[in-house]
């Protein structure tokens, strides 16, 4: 059976969690997203959680340093060890060099291209189920009952804090300079498969998927 090492790149808003989620349950494989974990950390108020969370509301990345150890420890459990999908993570270039320290190969690198203005347009209608962390969107996906999670039945969905304006293009401002030379460096690794983000969530699913279909 291949083995699937897998990440997501691309903007804030690119729609990495909903394809990360959708290739998973295909393949298989755990979702390995940093910003899920983080939040959850946030959520219990752990140390590592109070630490981040004053990065995170100001749409600021986290010290590398943080979420590389979250990363190192999730990947070592059981579940991880036939294959991921990596949805968040890595942002800037030391993390690609401590994934890569870390003796992880990634097989194929799914870049989701958006615009910017695409991306203020969907993190700006953005809700979140603040109990199972499901994501809707108020014109492109709406829950199916107003304001009640179509996952958990969780009555209250939510903007996060970092979708707020101001959080947006500071994000915005962090990708370009942090995150997008990481392009770049995965095509080198020729790892690198580009995949347009625009278009019904589906369709996109597709064509991730059969870009996959060459590994
Ligand atoms: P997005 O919807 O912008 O892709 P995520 O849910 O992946 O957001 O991440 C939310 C926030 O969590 C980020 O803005 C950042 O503060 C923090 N975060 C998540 N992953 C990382 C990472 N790999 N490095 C640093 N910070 C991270
Ligand atoms: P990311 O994890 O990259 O930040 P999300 O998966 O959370 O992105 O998606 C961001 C927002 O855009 C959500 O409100 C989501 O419902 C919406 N969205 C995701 N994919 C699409 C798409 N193909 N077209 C329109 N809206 C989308
Ligand atoms: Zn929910």
């Amino acid at each position: 059976m291949t083995q699937y090492r897998l990440m997501m790149l691309g903007p804030p808003g690119a729609g990495k969690g909903t394809q990360a989620k959708r290739i998973a349950e295909r393949l298989d494989i755990p979702h390995v997203s940093t910003g899920d974990m983080l939040r959850e950390a946030r959520r219990k108020g752990t140390e590592l959680g109070k630490k981040a969370a004053e990065f995170m509301n100001a749409g600021d990345l986290v010290p590398d340093d943080v979420v590389i150890g979250i990363v190192r420890e999730r990947l070592e459990e059981e579940d991880a060890a036939g294959g991921f999908i990596l949805d968040g993570f890595p942002r800037t270039r030391p993390q690609a060099e401590a994934l890569a320290e870390m003796g992880v190969e990634l097989d194929a690198v799914i870049n989701i291209d958006v615009s910017d203005d695409e991306v203020i347009n969907r993190l700006g209608g953005r809700l979140s189920c603040p109990s199972c962390g499901a994501v809707y969107h108020e014109e492109a996906k709406p829950p199916s009952k107003d304001n009640i999670c179509d996952e958990c039945g969780h009555e209250g969905l939510i903007t996060r804090d970092d979708d707020r304006p101001e959080a947006i293009k500071q994000r915005l401002k962090g990708y370009h300079k942090q995150t997008a030379p990481l392009i770049e460096f995965y095509e080198k690794e020729g790892v690198l498969k580009n995949v347009s983000g625009v278009g019904d969530p589906n369709s996109v699913t597709e064509a991730i998927v059969s870009e996959l279909e060459d590994l």
